[in-house]
């Protein structure tokens, strides 16, 4: 497998790395959208961060990496172990980083009749496809604005619910598939629907960096890496491990941060301003602020962590207002300093 390239050598890219980080500490956020320029490092920021996180736990020979702890859905492999003795094997994987590429049919990402089985052995046998190699990791797709629409709806249907149903070819399969939706695109190039949006929990903007500074640290690291990846890699390592720690710990933490109605008032009065539909916008203001205050080590969510949240899980669910061309993120500027927050 080849050295990816640390997360925490990634030039700039505030945004992008902070909203990788929050869901890493609390994967309910469900997901992240970066839109912007080609060539800015969204899938390295991805693939980086995966190799931070430490490997995860699985049930030893499952192909959809069920949890041994998990108390949810697991597929038939661990549904039968469970009464046997076998049920408390285990081995550890790296947590799965998979990319959904544009042109992937519908068999590859949720999986077929595996035919070799089919036709050597005469077995009907069920070959995984994409959605359950990315169960527990991240699934990423490139240009995911231009990805055909039954797919879209196939993926909003599965992450909504965790588990990939497949009823075909006299197959019947079930198996879970929860990951953590990371797309990119660029707006000037199709429309993503609004019902895809929605399903995002962040949204950010990521671009070529503009100081002129930037971009030669960008460029020199870069150089540096592809020169001797292995040496490169070393040299980051202390600061990626403070950054593995400062995720779990995180983590740890999440469940203690006090979030008080005080908080969750000034939440939806932000959302009643922007005009958001339904109520999932407040969830994810709700869950991103908690693990972004845990990052920060904060025992209670606040407004300074509602002022830094608020754009990336906003901006992307306004509603086009036609007598106001205002762009989004200044809309919700707009509104933090209206209501003070
Ligand atoms: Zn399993």
């Amino acid at each position: 497998m080849s050295i990816p390239f640390p997360f925490s050598a990634i030039v700039g890219q505030h945004d992008m790395k902070l909203a990788i980080q929050i869901v890493a500490v609390d994967s309910t956020v469900n997901g992240i959208l970066a839109l912007g320029d080609r060539g800015t490092g969204k899938s390295t920021a991805v693939r980086a961060l995966a190799d931070l996180l430490p490997p995860i736990k699985v049930v030893k020979n499952c192909p959809y990496g069920c949890d041994p702890k998990s108390q949810g859905v697991l597929c038939e492999h661990c549904d039968s172990l469970k009464s046997g003795s076998t049920a408390s094997q285990t081995q550890t994987k790296p947590v799965p980083v998979v990319d959904l590429p544009l042109g992937a049919s519908e068999d590859r990402v949720i999986g077929a009749l595996d035919l070799e089985k089919a036709l050597s052995l005469g077995v009907k046998a069920f070959s995984p496809g994409l959605l359950a190699k990315a169960n527990r990791g991240f699934l990423y797709i490139d240009e995911v604005n231009l990805l055909e629409d039954h797919l879209v709806d196939l993926l909003i249907d599965v992450a909504a619910s965790g588990e990939n149903v497949v009823e075909r070819e006299g197959l019947s399969v079930r198996h879970p598939a929860r990951f953590v939706l990371v797309g990119s695109g660029n707006p000037e190039e199709g429309e993503l629907r609004p019902q895809l949006l929605d399903r995002f929990g962040l949204c950010v903007e990521v671009k070529t960096p503009q100081e002129l500074e930037e971009r030669i640290l960008v460029i020199k690291r870069r150089d540096a890496f592809e020169k001797n990846p292995e040496l490169f890699q070393k040299e980051w390592l202390p600061a990626n491990e403070a950054l593995r720690d400062k995720i779990l710990k995180a983590r740890k933490r999440l469940d203690k941060v006090i979030i008080s109605d005080d908080f969750l008032r000034l939440c939806s009065k932000l959302c009643i301003a922007l005009g958001t539909d339904g109520l999932r916008a407040e969830l994810t203001l709700m869950r991103a602020t908690r693990a972004y205050a845990a990052l920060e080590g904060d025992k209670a969510v606040e407004a300074k962590h509602l002022r830094v949240i608020a754009p990336m899980a906003l901006c992307h669910r306004l509603r086009r207002d036609p007598l106001d061309d205002t762009g989004s993120s200044a809309r919700v500027a707009r509104a933090l300093e209206e209501l003070a927050i």
